[in-house]
């Protein structure tokens, strides 16, 4: 046989290879066909006298594409194994099929000329080495890139067609179906249709899809999601609601009624992988607005974008106009720097227990690592801004609660509404297993067992529904009974007390603070200068003293300072500092106070020390009364031993000061009854001290 010459016996020592390949998963399992025919290969080999055993089959490349062989380790193989010169011939069903793209194939062919390696398929055998067999084999693989490259032109080009006609069907999420004449209705389900509107609305309110799936967790609400493969095959099944979920909803543009094709475009990477990315609306193929019913506007679509790329900047490096977030911050996102125009950020300082606020214009130090344009403390501003909103907001008080009231209950009868439809459907579902086991033979056992447990299983699905219905109705009652119901019908009076409630989230500040100011520019000069814009475009300058710096901040309070002021007068610092520790007083900064600390205090305030208040009240040191009295400092303290001087400690070094002689009587009787007729000694109530006059 002609092919046969083509096998020497130098071929039949190395080994077979038999590559079979199915690109898809949906191949393997549907096309067996395909797959008995490359296994059948293996017989040719038997034919062609290769024995048994030395005949290998790859096929773990099965259920891969063939686009790129990065990812076919199968194929990897069967290259590795040629080029080491141990295949004697590799099979395969139409052998250009071994690699899809063209370079693959060609290198294989290469790599079987240099190893004298030959190829079969179903046609017949070939051996590379040869010119004849190699432009064949060359000419299979272009024929067969050629052919997928049109076969998917025209696939391709017939799907764009169909397309820019609205006709291509695509996989429609769930809310949105098919119906029998091919339009794109609602869905019919109305649980389904308000989980939608309700994931929108909360969207809507709350204006970030974390805030949206907590306010479905919170309520133990369920959201639906169709099944796109499997048994379950278009089955709508309930579930909680994640954050992923939600932004494909809002993303996707059919639940705003557009038609849309070609949103995305697939990107080959550098190793042959390919990803998908997804491009702007004006790039998208094909754009069809109000194709069909939808959920939401275009308008609102668009909205929504905006929305959530604004949301995605707040998480970059200068979070404008973010939402509302934690920490203290009153004016976060809404700051302008007044000398560049950008927007300033926010960073935290902690005093004491407190995070102070300072608000920064940072852009120049981030982009180009220049100085700080501006640094502003913003405690001081925030106080001022919520004062000038307290002044602003009380006329519109009473509609602001009335609003917040009736949006608390809407919300509320809306998460019972939705909770109740849940119960319905679990009631539904367990009437119809029972009319399903009401109607079977009971003689067929079996089905009749099956259909039995059903039911029982759906009773019990009721009767959890039923009890998550009555537990969530109670906590709604809860919430609107006891503290919103107070806090809101009181709100027009107790406004600013709410405000400064200290139990009152920041967060809620800082959303009135959105809802009514648009932002405010700061500038620090002798003083620093806030223009705030409101919403709707009234402005309002504020000027506002230098705040105080980090020292001040930390200051004692005003009436413990008074209290210093005054134990001042008759005592030590350490005596003061004991005495405010005994009345329970902190410093500023929270600790106990010292001797140490009671100096600062005196040299910031600058209050007298014990020994200044009494050195003005005309008390002399040692030396002075010494001088005065011409006797030695020894003597001055000998004499106070005695009684003769009165005099005090001054300080806590133990230094002394005394009353002038005028003011001792006691030295003054002395002196008079002695009228200094000896000079030299005095005597003391029987004492003899010496001293020089
Ligand atoms: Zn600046």
């Amino acid at each position: 046989m002609e092919t046969n010459s083509k096998v020497t016996a130098s071929h039949l020592k190395r080994t077979a290879y038999l590559y079979v390949r199915q690109s898809t998963v949906r191949q393997v399992f549907e096309n067996t066909e395909s797959t008995k025919r490359q296994y059948a290969l293996r017989q040719k080999a038997i034919a062609l006298s290769w024995p048994q055993e030395r005949i290998e089959v790859i096929d773990t490349d099965l259920g891969q594409s063939g686009a790129s062989a990065v990812d076919r380790e199968g194929f990897q193989k069967l290259v590795a194994e040629v080029g080491l010169g141990r295949a004697g011939i590799v099979m395969g069903l139409e052998v250009s099929r071994l690699a899809r793209n063209s370079t693959d194939w060609h290198r294989l062919i290469e790599i079987c000329a240099l190893t004298d390696t030959l190829i079969l398929d179903e046609d017949g055998i070939y051996d590379p080495t040869e010119f004849n067999d190699r432009l064949l084999l060359g000419l299979k693989g272009t024929m067969s890139e050629a052919e997928i490259h049109l076969l998917r032109a025209r696939l391709h080009g017939g799907l764009i067609n169909k397309a820019r006609r609205g006709e291509l069907r695509s996989r429609l999420p769930v809310g949105l179906l098919y119906n029998a004449g091919g339009q794109v209705v609602l869905e019919p389900d109305k649980q389904v249709q308000e989980s939608i509107h309700l994931l929108f609305r909360t969207f809507f309110r709350t204006g970030t899809a974390h805030r949206t799936a907590k306010h479905f967790r919170d309520n133990g609400l369920m959201f639906p999601r169709r099944v796109f493969s499997g048994p379950d095959k278009d089955k709508v099944i309930w579930g909680p609601l994640g954050v992923r979920q939600v932004l494909l909803v809002l993303h996707n543009p059919r639940y705003a009624g557009a038609y849309t094709f070609g949103r995305g475009q697939w990107a080959r990477e550098m190793d042959g992988r390919k990803k998908r990315e997804l491009l702007p609306p004006d790039q998208w193929q094909v754009l069809i607005p109000d194709a069909h019913p939808g959920y939401i506007s275009w308008q609102q679509y668009e909205e929504i974008q905006q929305r959530l790329r604004q949301n995605a900047i707040a998480y970059g490096i200068d979070r404008r106009h973010g939402p509302p977030r934690e920490g203290p911050a009153l004016l976060q996102g809404r700051v302008v720097c007044g000398i560049c125009g950008n927007r300033m950020s926010v960073r935290y300082h902690r005093r004491g227990e407190h995070l102070a606020p300072k608000y920064l214009c940072n852009r120049n130090y981030m982009q180009h690592g220049g100085p700080h344009c501006q640094k502003i403390p913003g405690a001081s501003i925030d106080a001022a801004v919520g004062k000038l909103l307290l002044e602003a907001m009380t006329p519109m008080a009473v509609e602001v609660a009335l609003a917040v009231q009736q949006e608390i209950q809407a919300r509320l009868d809306e998460a019972d509404r939705l909770r109740l439809q849940q119960v319905e459907r679990a009631r539904y579902e367990a009437e119809c297993a029972r009319r399903r086991y009401m109607h079977v033979d009971p003689a067929n056992r079996l089905v009749a067992d099956s259909l039995e447990a059903d039911w029982n299983e759906k009773l019990h699905r009721l009767a959890e529904a039923q009890d998550n219905y009555e537990r969530g109705r109670q906590a709604d009652r809860k919430v609107l009974d006891e503290t919103q119901r107070q806090k809101t019908f009181s709100l027009p009076q107790d406004l600013p007390v709410i405000w400064n409630d200290p139990n009152t989230p920041q967060r809620e500040r800082k959303r009135i603070v959105g809802l009514m100011i648009e932002d405010v520019t700061l500038i620090k000069q002798e003083e620093i200068t806030a223009h705030v814009r409101f919403r709707g475009g009234a402005t309002t300058t504020l000027r506002l003293p230098l705040p105080l710096n980090a020292w001040q901040g930390r200051k004692t309070s005003d009436h413990v300072l008074a209290q210093i002021d005054d134990l001042l007068k008759h005592h030590t610092d350490a005596q003061v500092a004991a005495l405010l520790n005994e009345r329970g007083l902190k410093t500023g900064a929270g600790d106990q106070f010292s001797s140490e600390s009671l100096r600062w205090i005196r040299y910031a305030t600058g209050f007298k020390s014990y020994k200044e208040r009494l050195r003005e009240a005309g008390m002399l040191t040692t030396q002075e009364i010494a001088a005065q009295l011409g006797i030695c400092e020894s003597t001055v303290k000998l004499w106070h031993r005695k009684g003769l001087l009165q005099g005090c400690k001054c300080n806590d070094k133990g230094d002394w000061l005394y009353h002038s002689p005028q003011k001792n009587p006691p030295i003054q009787k002395f002196k008079d009854r002695q009228s200094l007729s000896q000079p030299g000694v005095y005597e003391i109530a029987g004492t003899t001290a010496g001293g020089v006059v």
